[in-house]
C-alpha cells in the first residue's frame, strides 16, 4: 500500500496525479523548479518541495535531487508522470534501491522496451508483425544499405533511444542513406546520449493507432481499446481520438490481443501503450511506451477507468480492478492538445503570462490543465499547457461538441494553437475520419 507519494513532474500531469492521490486518500508531495514557483496547482498537493533552478537538467531531470526530495519528504513511492525521468531505467533502479516504489515497470523491462530495436525483436518473437527493417541496430553503412535495399526505399533511420517524434531521418535511395546515416548517429548521440540507429521501411501514409494496457505484478494484463493519434505535426501528436474511425473492431481486438501478448512476454506491469502503424489492412508494431501517456484521458472517457489511480494501485501491489470482459468502450472521445505556440509563426513557443483564461465546460467536456489567468508559462519546458477533451455517444456528436468547446476556450496574453484545432475540426477529411499521419502537414502546407 502506498500512503505518501512524490510526484516527479510538473504542469498538467502533476496536477492530474495530485487529483488521483486526493481521491485515493494518498498524501501527495509535488516537486517544483524555481521556474514553477508559485504555480497554483502546487497548492493542491499536501506538500511542495523546490528542487532547484528552472532548467530541467538541474531540476526535473536531476536524479540525486529528486531522490533527496523523496527522502526528505519520507514518501513510499514516486510517480514520474510522462517525459523527464518517466522512462529512465536508472531512475527506477535508484528509487527501488532506496526502498521507494517506482510507479511503473521494473528497470529491466524499461530498459528492454526503451531500446526500440530490442523492443521490435521482442515483438517479433511474440509473433507480432513489425515493419520490415534491421534486426537490431545497424553496425555499419554497408549493413544499412543491405537492409534498406531489401526492405525497399524509402526507409527511416531511427534512433534506438529516440522518441516523441524525434530522432528519425528519411532516406529515399542509397545516396541519401549514406548521406544521412552519420548525421542521424551524431544527432541521436546529442539528443538521447546514444548514437545507435536502426533501419525501418517508411510506410507511406499510415495511421498511428495505439493500445492502452494495464498489467499487474501477478501477470494479469488487459487492453482498454485503441486511440488513433494520426493527426500529427512533424510526427508529433496534436489530436487523439478513440475509437479509431478507420480500424474495424475486429482489427482493434487483434491489436489489443497482440499488445497483451507482448506485455506479458516482457514481464510488463503498470500502465503502458503499444503503438502500431496501420496501413488500412495490416498493423505493424512500432514501440511500447513504458509510461502513462499524454492522451490517456481518451481511454478514461471511453472505458470509464481511472488509469492514474490504477497505476498507483498496481504499484502498491494491487491486482487489476477489471477483467478483460468488463472493459467495454462506449461512445467516442476526442482530445486536442492545447499548446502555447504561434500557428502564424511556424508554431514557435509562446511563453509568457496568461492574462485571460476562460475554460470550456458543460456536458461531456473535460479540461486537464494547470493554467489560469495570471499564470506565467515558463520558457523552459514543453509548450503543452493543457488538454481539452470531449465525450459523446457518437463521433459526429463528439466533433460538434469539440467545436463548441473550442469556441468557448479563451486564452489571452500568449499565442495558442486553439485556432488550428478549430480548423482541423471543420476539415472535411477529418470530419469523415479519412486522415493519415501526413494529413495535418499537408493541410498546413496547402
Ligand atoms: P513516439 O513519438 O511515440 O516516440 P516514434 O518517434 O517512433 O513514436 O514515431 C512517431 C511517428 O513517426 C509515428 O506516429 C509515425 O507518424 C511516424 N513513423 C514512425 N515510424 C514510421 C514508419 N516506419 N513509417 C512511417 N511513419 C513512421
Amino acid at each position: 500500500m502506498i500512503s505518501r507519494l512524490l510526484i516527479a513532474n510538473r504542469g498538467e500531469i502533476a496536477l492530474r496525479i495530485i487529483r488521483a492521490c486526493n481521491e485515493l486518500d494518498i498524501e501527495s508531495v509535488v516537486v517544483y523548479s524555481q521556474g514553477d514557483a508559485g504555480a497554483p496547482y502546487l497548492e493542491l498537493a499536501d506538500e511542495a518541495i523546490c528542487i532547484g533552478p528552472a532548467p530541467s537538467a538541474q531540476s526535473y531531470l536531476s536524479i540525486p535531487t529528486i531522490i533527496s526530495a523523496a527522502e526528505i519528504a519520507n514518501v513510499d513511492a514516486v510517480h514520474p508522470g510522462y517525459g523527464f525521468l518517466a522512462e529512465n531505467a536508472h531512475f527506477a533502479e535508484v528509487c527501488r534501491a532506496n526502498n521507494i516504489e517506482f510507479v511503473g515497470p521494473d528497470e529491466e523491462t524499461i530498459r528492454k522496451v526503451g531500446d526500440k530495436a530490442e523492443a521490435k525483436i521482442s515483438a517479433k518473437a511474440a509473433g507480432i508483425p513489425v515493419v520490415e527493417g534491421s534486426d537490431g541496430p545497424v553496425e555499419s553503412e554497408a549493413e544499412a544499405l543491405e537492409v534498406a535495399r531489401k526492405a525497399g526505399y524509402p526507409v527511416l533511420i531511427k534512433a534506438v533511444s529516440g522518441g516523441g517524434g524525434r530522432g528519425m531521418r528519411i532516406a529515399h535511395n542509397d545516396i541519401s542513406l549514406q548521406a544521412n546515416i552519420q548525421t542521424a548517429r551524431a544527432e541521436a548521440e546529442i539528443a538521447f546520449g546514444d548514437p545507435s540507429v536502426y533501419i525501418e521501411k517508411y510506410l507511406e501514409d499510415p495511421r498511428h493507432v495505439e493500445i492502452q494496457i494495464l498489467a499487474d505484478r501477478k501477470g494479469d494484463c488487459i487492453y482498454l481499446g485503441e486511440r488513433d493519434c494520426s493527426v500529427q505535426r512533424r510526427h508529433q501528436k496534436v489530436i487523439e481520438e478513440g475509437p479509431s474511425p478507420a480500424v474495424s473492431s475486429a482489427d482493434a481486438a487483434k491489436m489489443g490481443r497482440a499488445a497483451v501478448k507482448l506485455c506479458k512476454s516482457v514481464g510488463y506491469h503498470g500502465a503502458g501503450t503499444v503503438e502500431f502503424l496501420y496501413d488500412g489492412k495490416k498493423f505493424y508494431f512500432m514501440e511500447l511506451n513504458a509510461r502513462i501517456q499524454v492522451e490517456h484521458p481518451v481511454t478514461e472517457l471511453i472505458c470509464g477507468v481511472d488509469l492514474i489511480k490504477e497505476q498507483i494501485k498496481i504499484a502498491g501491489g494491487a491486482t487489476l480492478s477489471h477483467k478483460q470482459t468488463q472493459v467495454r468502450p462506449k461512445g467516442h472521445a476526442i482530445e486536442c492538445r492545447i499548446n502555447a505556440e504561434d500557428p502564424d509563426n511556424n508554431f514557435a513557443p509562446s511563453p509568457g503570462t496568461v492574462t485571460k483564461c476562460i475554460v470550456p465546460g458543460g456536458p461531456g467536456v473535460r479540461v486537464d490543465s494547470h493554467v489560469c489567468a495570471g499564470y506565467r508559462i515558463p520558457p523552459n519546458y514543453d509548450s503543452m499547457i493543457g488538454k481539452l477533451l470531449v465525450w459523446a455517444d457518437t463521433r459526429e456528436e463528439a466533433i460538434v461538441r469539440m467545436r463548441r468547446a473550442l469556441d468557448e476556450y479563451v486564452i489571452e496574453g500568449v499565442k495558442t494553437n486553439i485556432s488550428l484545432h478549430r480548423r482541423i475540426l471543420r476539415n472535411a477529411y477529418f470530419v469523415r475520419g479519412e486522415y493519415t499521419t501526413s494529413f495535418l502537414d499537408e493541410m498546413l502546407s496547402a
